[in-house]
């Protein structure tokens, strides 16, 4: 579904250059959970953004579905952006719209028609178990509803990958859990393949099948969670 060969990134807005990522070589496969930890300033950002075509890598290609991403045009860079749904730590939400006009604004971008839309809209409230909080605003949700609303914007154009940045670092464990309890799920109903960086271990061995540590801009291991966190 991902696969990365020796890409590079090296930032240059400061005057000062600084090594983002280093020759990072990596291939996700469909229908999987795949997790990148690493510590702060490690490069995992930089990386999840390089796939979303955020951010334009220095060196090295980005397959996507097996579509090379990074060179193409405004045209299809927005095309193919849609197929790629992603979630944040701080949720992103639009405070003044309600939970349904959020997961409605990216069928709005994508011009699909409005009964479509609200129908899809629905079925992605009911799937994320958020139907009663519909006409609610996000300043009246809890962290793990206001997630949910994420999770559901995400899935809103039937993205084949699902991208997740920190998404549960700013709830508390129980919450944390089941969000990552309705990723998990959603991952095996729609086969979408997820990947999610984090700083914390405990994401990762509660759904990652696989797993990267990246430390200093580089990969240093990759494995099945199994493996790579197993006890000596
Ligand atoms: P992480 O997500 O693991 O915390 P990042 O990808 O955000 O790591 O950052 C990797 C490195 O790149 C850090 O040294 C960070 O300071 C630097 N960096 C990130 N974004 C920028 C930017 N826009 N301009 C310059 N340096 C940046
Ligand atoms: P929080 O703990 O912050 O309230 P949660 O993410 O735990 O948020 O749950 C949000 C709401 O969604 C809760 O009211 C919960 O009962 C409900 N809920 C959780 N999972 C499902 C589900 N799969 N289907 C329907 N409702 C759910």
């Amino acid at each position: 579904m991902i696969e990365i060969k020796n890409l590079s990134k090296i930032y240059a807005t400061t005057g000062q250059q600084v090594l983002a990522l280093d020759d990072v070589s990596l291939t996700v496969k469909k229908g999987e959970i795949f997790g990148i930890i690493g510590l702060s300033g490690a490069g995992k950002s930089t990386l999840i953004r390089c796939i979303n075509m955020l951010e334009k890598p220095t060196r090295g290609s980005i397959a996507v579905d097996g579509r090379e991403i990074t060179s193409l045009g405004m045209g299809e860079l927005r095309l193919a952006r849609q197929k790629i749904g992603m979630i944040f730590q701080q949720f992103n939400l639009l405070s003044s719209r309600t939970v349904f006009d959020n997961v409605m604004f990216p069928l709005e971008i994508a011009k699909v028609p409005r009964a479509e839309a609200t129908k899809r809209v629905q079925e992605l409230l009911e799937l994320v178990g958020l139907t009663d909080k519909a006409g609610m605003h996000p300043g009246q949700l809890s962290g793990g509803q206001k997630q949910r609303v994420g999770i559901a914007r995400a899935l809103a154009n039937g993205p084949k990958l699902l991208l997740s940045d920190e998404a549960t670092s700013a709830l508390d464990p129980q919450t944390t859990r089941s969000i990552l309890k309705l990723l998990k799920d959603i991952n095996r109903q729609l086969n979408l393949t997820i990947l999610l960086i984090t700083h914390d271990m405990n994401v990762i061995k509660e759904v990652c099948d696989r797993v990267a540590v990246i430390s200093n801009s580089r990969i240093v291991e990759t494995g099945d969670v199994l493996d790579v966190f197993s006890s000596p």
